[in-house]
């Protein structure tokens, strides 16, 4: 059940926190599995996406591909960013619900997953983030002098042994040394938070190295630049290694012939309001009696 590399990243601990089961069906038995069908088809499930999610998978998209333009000598024009996101997000959602479509083939049905459509306010909530980023003076900046290079979001770094996927979107490099810019898009970030993640970032370039994350937060983009020194490192990496105990916790509560009763459920039931396998999961014939099976389980197992 355990990955051959401790492997850590903000989607795992997220999910983790939110609930233990959820996070082994996803990092633990669909990918032990990957290769049988339905293996494959609990995947599939952890892919779906809200047309709100999308969305913002959108903005970093269009963006990434703006800057990799603008670098080839191609600048776009509002209205090129208008018509390229109305496609994008268009294709998303077609790819949304043509996963959705597959998924009720194999007789899986589940109030979430509900066909959709690009729905016109999305849209120009997406182009007007995009237009903002593109028109920010930081950015501007960066794409006039220097060097700047786009980072592939699924590359990852080791680090005492643990695989991190904590990303850069976007790597400068100018007069001032290097910059490793980032695209928060789902909601702000304290201090510490941010502390954390730029520590993280920090190590896809060097100790000097500046970190610059662009947090979009009630529609408006906020910039947060940083230089993350040797103890604020050693801190995140401290976290790091906490959360890879509670990961190898949580995968070791599956029992022999992938028996998830003793692996806990999500603690409150806002988290599987929004859950892709709520459909397979016990608290979908009501959360708290699920809860009270299972301690009443764990007290008997000890
Ligand atoms: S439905 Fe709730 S308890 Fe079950 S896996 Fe999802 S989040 Fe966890």
């Amino acid at each position: 059940m355990f990955p051959l590399q401790p492997t850590w990243s903000n989607t795992r601990i997220n999910l983790l926190q939110r609930c233990p089961r959820a996070f082994v069906l996803r990092y633990g038995l669909a990918k032990l599995s990957k290769h049988h069908p339905q293996g494959q088809v609990l995947s599939e499930l952890f892919k779906i996406q809200t047309p709100w999610i999308l969305m913002h998978q959108t903005i970093r998209g269009l963006l990434l591909d703006y800057v990799e333009d603008y670098v080839n000598g191609t600048i776009w024009s509002e209205k090129l960013v208008r018509i390229r996101f109305k496609k994008d997000y268009k294709q998303a959602i077609t790819a949304r619900n043509q996963r959705i479509q597959q998924l009720f083939h194999h007789g899986i049905h589940s109030s979430l997953f509900q066909l959709a459509q690009a729905e016109e306010h999305l849209i120009e909530m997406g182009v007007k983030s995009c237009i903002d980023m593109i028109q920010h003076n930081s950015l501007i900046r960066w794409l006039s002098h220097g060097s700047i290079e786009r980072k592939n979001p699924v590359s990852s770094v080791t680090n005492e042994n643990i695989r991190l996927y904590c990303s850069p979107d976007l790597i400068h490099h100018g007069r001032n040394g290097t910059t490793l810019i980032k695209f928060y898009l789902y909601g702000n970030l304290n201090s510490n938070e941010r502390t954390h993640q730029a520590s993280l970032i920090q190590s896809y370039g060097d100790n000097e190295s500046t970190v610059a994350l662009f947090i979009l937060h009630r529609r408006k983009w906020y910039i947060h630049t940083t230089k993350p020194v040797e103890h604020q490192r050693k801190g995140a990496m401290n976290l790091i290694r906490q959360d890879i105990q509670h990961m190898e916790t949580a995968f070791s509560k599956v029992n022999k012939n992938n028996d998830l009763s003793n692996v806990p459920l999500a603690d409150s039931y806002r988290a599987c309001m929004m859950c892709n396998v709520r459909f397979m999961c016990p608290s979908r014939h009501g959360f708290e009696n699920a809860k009270a099976e299972q301690r009443a389980l764990m007290c008997r197992w000890g």
